[in-house]
């Protein structure tokens, strides 16, 4: 079994996603929740970019003791220098300097050739080791950069002193087996690589592919995963952590991976952070969203009522989220609402079943959530004769059309 690091960039590459802004008190409470969470690494900010984002990593190096903290940094002296600055204070400080490496980074972007490239990347790292043992190096797009190239550029960091290199896939561009191929050529031909110096992997969901891709960047003798809470990052986002953590969790059984994440802190980190931002994660988001662990159609009721295991993979108490819901709608059946009826107290002939499945299916199908205080209302209602399906007023729940900002 190999143990994987988890490196949480929810407050560096999620935080720098549209909407996801953070103010430094922000950030700081969050890393207290990543702390609880159990993430390996930090990355705490990107300390050049503004004097509060170096003010928000110097103080969340200070504060947060058993996490790596990290700060991210161009390939240049001036933000290495503010990044090693930034995490001084840390109880185990890392730069994380990056330098793109396809052409067309370097064409249009950079306005630099491979060559110059290949020697920013070296002195980079260099100059990021004399503030820290530990110094991770990312090549930027690495998934579109000439695999000759990436192997050289990857060498030099390494020579030059890098203890990780992280392999982005940084417009969400690979597919699992190819990204695969191409990490067990670099760990085959690079000297140290997948050893003493860590592979390390950072994917993005343009197309829905990032936590499957760094779950093949794993087998291929990956040993650090990048990732975010409730995936945000730039455009579809980053790998999701929890996605990844309970992957490995639940499949156990058919891999050799396993993290030290405290599992039942997912949910709470994930409304944490939702609550930090104002941005839920989509209702059917795996793992920590609205609908993951609800039940709404009359067959998987009536299959969680006799083992919750028939429709249930992980249990919601494993991620620390609520107890699974039997959702009564349009499309669930009578076991649930006998189910509901009985937690309530109440013990209904078949007569009042029949009537009240008829006034529930009503209220569903206005999409009106059948609270529990609307099945009371009913229950009055059927008990005080006052029948008829299709007359419901007065025992309408909340609307069920939710906003999600
Ligand atoms: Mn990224």
């Amino acid at each position: 079994m190999a143990r994987i690091t988890v490196f949480d960039t929810t407050l560096r590459d999620g935080e720098q996603s549209p909407g996801c802004t953070m103010t430094p008190s922000e950030k700081l409470r969050m890393a207290h929740q990543l702390e609880e969470l159990g993430v390996d690494v930090i990355e705490a900010g990107f300390p050049i970019a503004s004097d509060t984002d170096f003010d928000a990593v110097g103080t969340i190096a200070r504060e947060i003791r058993e996490p790596v903290i990290a700060a991210l940094a161009r390939a240049t002296a001036g933000d290495i220098d503010r990044a090693g600055h930034a995490v001084e204070g840390a109880r185990r400080s890392r730069i994380h300097t990056f330098i793109a490496t396809s052409d067309i980074h370097l064409e249009r972007k950079l306005g630099i050739g491979r060559e110059e490239c290949l020697e920013r990347a070296a002195a980079a790292v260099a100059r990021a080791c004399r503030f820290t043992d530990d110094v991770e190096f990312s090549a930027e797009d690495a998934t579109r950069t000439d695999l000759d190239f990436l192997c050289a550029v990857i060498t030099a960091a390494v020579e030059a002193g890098a203890t990780t290199v992280n392999i982005p896939d940084t417009v969400g561009y690979t597919f699992p087996a190819e990204f695969r191929d191409t990490l067990r050529e670099l760990v085959a031909r690079v000297p140290g690589l997948g050893g003493e110096v860590v592979l390390s992997v950072h994917c993005h969901d343009d197309l829905g592919l990032a936590v499957a891709n760094s779950l093949a960047g794993l087998d291929a003798g990956a040993r650090q995963v990048e990732c975010t809470i409730n995936g945000i990052g730039e455009r579809a986002g980053n790998a999701s952590l929890e996605e990844i953590v309970m992957a490995l969790k639940v499949r156990a059984d058919i891999n050799e991976h396993f993290t030290e994440v405290n599992a039942e802190e997912l949910y709470p980190t994930s409304r944490l952070l939702s609550e930090t931002i104002g941005v839920m994660p989509q209702p059917n988001k795996a793992i920590v969203g609205d609908n993951a662990f609800a039940h709404a159609a009359g067959i998987h009721q009536h299959g969680m009522l006799s083992d919750r295991a028939t429709y249930e993979i992980m249990t919601p108490e494993t991620v620390g989220a609520p107890p699974t819901q039997l959702v009564l709608g349009k499309h669930s059946g009578r076991h649930a609402l006998r189910h509901r009826y009985e937690k309530l107290g109440h013990d209904l002939t078949h007569e009042e079943m029949a009537e009240a499945s008829r006034y529930c299916t009503d209220l569903a199908e206005r999409r009106i959530d059948v609270t529990d205080e609307a099945l009371l209302s009913i229950l009055r209602r059927i008990k005080g004769g006052e029948g008829g399906a299709g007359e419901s007023r007065g025992v309408q729940g909340r609307s069920a059309d939710r906003v999600y900002r």
